[in-house]
């Protein structure tokens, strides 16, 4: 067989994860929570199974969960949405976000990518045939220079991407941003994938802004979420893609060959849970007190990091304090000897960067993060 992504190895999240369990480390390196999903919802999962909703689900997702979306988004965004012509369910993000490349890429369409970036993006860039074209974040605070993605807007650029609370930096964008984002896309005509998985994970009382409140940006942009990172369930794989009409109908015309549909009883149980929205409210509150107590107390190691994440569930902290290795060195070497699973920068990068910095994800128990401290005190 001829491979074709010669060059890549694994996905650095299989690998740390594997490596944290080969050494009994504590794996705060894969972004997923260590604590239960709500009762409530795993109740009506049982509920659903039992109720019958055991066989395909519509190709565009079940109806009651497509409303109570459109719902959540007009309470949440202040933005009315179809959801019959502009909401698709999907099997989680990942998929939605490749589907969308699939949908509007042709051979040699280049593709704006902000790095670092989340891993799945540029392979499914090229897969699609497309031509990624990464632009550097500014290192200090991980915000857009809007010039440098000016300057890289081509006649063939298609689209861009951008992940909004961002993994793996936590930093959000501002009003200013996706102004400037909007005035881009208008400009050349771009069209715009947005990853807004984290948008119920703002901290600090912000409010998430999704490019959906921006009426010219929203008319070209596909925007996707995920229920493992809402409802803590990452194992579940569920999500949904938001697109103006047209773009849904070729977007689904992709979905229907590739997944068709998604899991049934997860839905059903999704529709029902999400009739309280109060619930989502309070994920923010519950992951921000995480944040602040795995800050408080990496405060007393020789890790620094520049600003609290404003949003997602992972903080990058500097260790140049402690060493010189490289990152990826850096981070096996935390793994086997110290006991505490990151990941390295680098990894979100395709350029080769001189990183000296790991991202650790604090959506864990109270006692986890207290666990890993300790360890981390004695580096
Ligand atoms: N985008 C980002 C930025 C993520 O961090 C994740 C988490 N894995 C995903 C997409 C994928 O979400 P899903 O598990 O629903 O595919
Ligand atoms: N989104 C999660 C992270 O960034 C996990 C993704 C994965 O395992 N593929 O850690």
């Amino acid at each position: 067989l001829q491979p074709k992504f010669p060059s890549t190895g694994t996905t650095i999240f299989t690998v740390m994860s594997a490596l944290a369990q080969e050494h009994a480390a504590i794996n705060l390196s894969q972004g997923f929570p260590d604590f239960p999903i709500d009762p409530k919802l795993g109740a009506l999962v049982a509920e659903a199974i039992n109720q019958g909703y055991n066989q395909y689900a519509p190709m565009t997702g079940l109806p009651a969960l497509r409303q109570v979306l459109a719902a959540k988004i007009a309470r949440f965004q202040q933005v009315t949405v179809d959801p019959d012509t502009e909401i698709t369910i999907t099997p989680g993000a990942t998929y939605a976000i490749y589907t969308a490349f699939c949908t509007l890429l042709q051979p040699g369409d280049e593709v704006i990518v902000p790095e670092p970036a989340y891993d799945s993006y540029i392979p499914n860039i090229i897969s699609s045939g497309g031509v990624p074209v990464p632009v550097s974040l500014d290192p200090a605070d991980f915000s857009i220079d809007w010039d440098k993605i000016a300057a890289a807007i081509t006649p063939r650029t298609k689209a861009i991407i951008v992940n909004n609370p961002h993994n793996p930096s936590g930093s959000t964008l501002q009003e200013q941003d996706l102004l400037q984002l909007q005035e881009l896309a208008v400009q050349h005509n771009l069209y715009v994938i947005a990853d807004e998985v984290y948008e119920h994970l703002v901290y600090d009382g912000a409010q998430h802004l999704s490019v959906l409140r921006y009426p010219e940006l929203r008319a070209r942009s596909f925007v996707t979420y995920s229920f493992g990172k809402a409802l803590h369930s990452t194992g579940w794989k569920i999500g949904y893609m938001v697109a103006p009409p047209e773009l849904s109908q070729a977007f689904r015309q992709m979905h229907q060959y590739l997944a068709f549909s998604v899991n049934t009883p997860m839905q059903q149980a999704i529709a029902g849970y999400l009739q309280d929205f109060d619930q989502l409210q309070a994920t923010a509150s519950f992951l921000q007190k995480k944040r602040d107590y795995f800050l408080q107390e990496m405060a007393q190691t020789r890790f620094t990091w520049l600003q609290p994440a404003q949003g997602s569930y992972f903080q990058v902290m500097d260790y140049s304090a402690l060493s010189d290795l490289p990152d990826k060195e850096f981070a096996i070497w935390l793994t086997r000897e110290h006991g505490v699973a990151t990941i390295p920068l680098s990894s979100f990068c395709s350029q080769p960067v001189n990183s000296r910095r790991v991202r650790f994800c604090f959506a864990k128990q109270e006692a986890t993060l207290e666990a890993a401290v300790a360890r981390l005190k004695q580096v």
